[in-house]
């Protein structure tokens, strides 16, 4: 029988011990040396007749048994074997798990590489809708996620913007009536909120705290890489305003035994090494958690990362993947979020048919109640699948998720990243190509850096501690 090695990617620990993750499974199986020579051997584009095979070995019934072995794990297949049927759609309408509702979308400052009023604003200069989300969109909009999250016992809501708490109040009144509504309909709900950390004051950190909210914080770093990029209209930088405001939040946070706080750094073109503003943000300001992400740009804006951009990006989280791995090795957390996300989806062998869930588990909602397949597609009016109001456009959702699923992007089909990956963010493909379905082809190789780089750190941390991955069992 003709048989061949499905889509993998080989990677060793430092140890030497070899590994393979299955991109069709998203399996990773530690391999011995003969059971690596057998997954070698039947890398062939035709594939290897498998009886002359075995008869060549010089064990040929060990060589057999351990060849079945691979076939029953799923890593070797027969090459005429019909790919398996493409995963439907669940059901819908799915039920919702989270929403996040733009309760305002002006901002106090003018960072220059943002998306939302940046040159690559999705509604160019058609109307923004109203500034802000009233109160009686507010609870609307809880009514909404109420009703359309099915029997789901926990459901979460989070708060963006524009500059979130610039309405304060609309996420006062949304949190009050989602409490009364979340105890009414035998829901948990979880609260989180992004925010640039100009206006925290005591009141606010007590409100937030009180309700367990998770935070992110957006910054960029030290005061030069603040001030570089974050500034108000007046070209002042905000780095004197939001440093003691932060330095309160976690102190207090802390004291009350909140959920961690994230800082989330926009990565742009020569910014400040990763591992220093890692260092600062967690050891001189003490946030929980840090995660990086490249800026979003389209094509010759002066500050998206180049090619050599996420060169130097790529090594700098290998870096700090040294630190994670040491903290690993003695059973400690690290913060560094945008691995520990992926240790997480590794081993608990995400296997995604779409890159996130925006338009399945997860809509946007803009400030005037229209629905929007996440966050950053609210008020654009072609992506608008809804209202709180009248409720989902079902056939729309559908039919956006439909032409979204990975097995609809051809190019990703030989693509080892593909189970984490799924053809990346559906914004970034807009700004990029002007179409959400769209793979993002241009940063493929940063992902398969980034994932090459969690597979060897996952490996490491399978050698030397294993118990360490447990946190990551799904309950
Ligand atoms: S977008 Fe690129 S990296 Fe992502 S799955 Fe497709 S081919 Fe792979
Ligand atoms: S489309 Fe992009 S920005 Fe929106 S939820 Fe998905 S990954 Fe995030």
């Amino acid at each position: 029988m003709q048989l061949k090695t499905v889509l993998h990617r080989r990677f060793r620990d430092d140890s030497g011990v070899e590994f393979v993750y299955l991109a069709n499974s998203a399996a990773i199986l530690a391999l011995d040396e003969p059971t690596a020579a057998v997954v070698d051997a039947f890398v062939h584009e035709d594939g290897v007749n498998s009886d002359p095979w075995v008869q060549a070995q010089p064990k040929p019934a060990a060589a057999e048994s351990t060849l079945h072995d691979l076939i029953d794990l799923g890593a070797i297949r027969p090459v005429d074997e019909p790919a398996a049927p493409r995963a439907d759609l669940p059901p819908m309408p799915f039920p919702l798990a989270t929403l996040v509702l733009n309760v305002t979308n002006k901002c106090n400052l003018s960072c220059t590489y943002c998306y939302e009023y940046g040159e690559d604003k999705l509604t160019g200069d058609e109307s923004s809708g109203k500034a802000r989300m009233d109160d009686k969109t507010a609870r609307d909009s809880i009514d909404f996620l109420m009703r359309s999250s099915g029997d789901r016992p926990q459901v979460s809501i989070t708060f963006f913007g524009g500059e979130t708490l610039l309405n304060f109040d609309a996420i006062k009144t949304a949190t009050e009536y989602a409490e009364e509504q979340g105890n009414k309909n035998g829901k948990r709900v979880h609260y989180s909120l992004t925010t640039n950390a100009t206006l925290l004051t005591d009141d606010i950190v007590d409100f937030l705290t009180s309700h367990r909210f998770g935070i992110t914080i957006s910054i960029d770093g030290d005061k030069d890489e603040q001030d570089r990029h974050r500034s108000y209209k007046s070209g002042k930088g905000s780095f004197d305003v939001i440093e003691p405001r932060i330095r309160n939040l976690l102190k207090k946070n802390k004291e009350r035994n909140g959920r961690a706080v994230g800082a989330r750094v926009t990565v742009t073109a020569g910014a400040t090494p990763v591992v220093a503003t890692y260092r600062y943000l967690v050891d001189d300001l003490g946030f929980d958690e840090v995660g990086f992400a490249p800026v979003t740009a389209g094509l010759g804006r002066d500050y998206a990362l180049g090619e050599q951009g996420y060169e130097r990006l790529l090594q700098e989280f290998g870096e700090l993947g040294e630190e994670y791995v040491q903290a690993a090795s003695r059973g400690e957390s690290h913060g560094f979020s945008n691995l520990g996300d992926l240790v997480r989806e590794l081993h608990q062998g995400v296997n995604k048919a779409h890159p996130c869930g925006a338009g399945l588990g997860l809509v946007g909602v803009s400030t005037e109640g229209e629905i929007g397949l996440c966050h950053r597609f609210v008020e654009s009016k072609s992506h608008s699948i809804g209202t709180v109001q009248e409720g989902l456009d079902q056939a729309k959702r559908a039919a956006f998720l439909e032409q979204a699923h990975i097995d609809k992007k051809t190019d990703c089909t030989q693509c080892f990243a593909r189970p984490l990956c799924a053809g990346g963010c559906y914004h970034e493909a807009h700004v990029r190509y002007g179409e959400a379905t769209k793979a993002n082809l241009h940063y493929c190789e940063w992902i398969r850096g980034f994932i090459d780089l969690g597979l060897k750190i996952y490996g490491r941390i399978q050698s030397t501690n294993p118990s360490f991955l447990a946190r990551f069992d799904q309950q």
